[in-house]
């Protein structure tokens, strides 16, 4: 198994749709109506991996 590292998004601008710390094509609006932030993060052996999370629920973005 591979720790991801633990991704903290507390510098990302909460409630702005243009939130300049996201991925690009991010903020996505969420089921909850917060938005989802996302960051890549680097994966020891296996490259990168993107995180999602979002800023009301806290949970990952479930691909549709
Ligand atoms: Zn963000
Ligand atoms: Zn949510």
């Amino acid at each position: 198994m591979t720790e991801i590292e633990q991704q903290d998004f507390s510098n990302h601008e909460t409630g702005n749709e243009n939130c300049k710390v996201c991925e690009e094509g991010y903020p996505h609006r969420c089921q909850c109506g917060g938005l989802i932030h996302a960051e890549i993060a680097e994966v020891e052996g296996s490259g990168y991996v993107e995180l999602t999370r979002c800023e009301q629920c806290g949970m990952p973005e479930t691909p549709a």
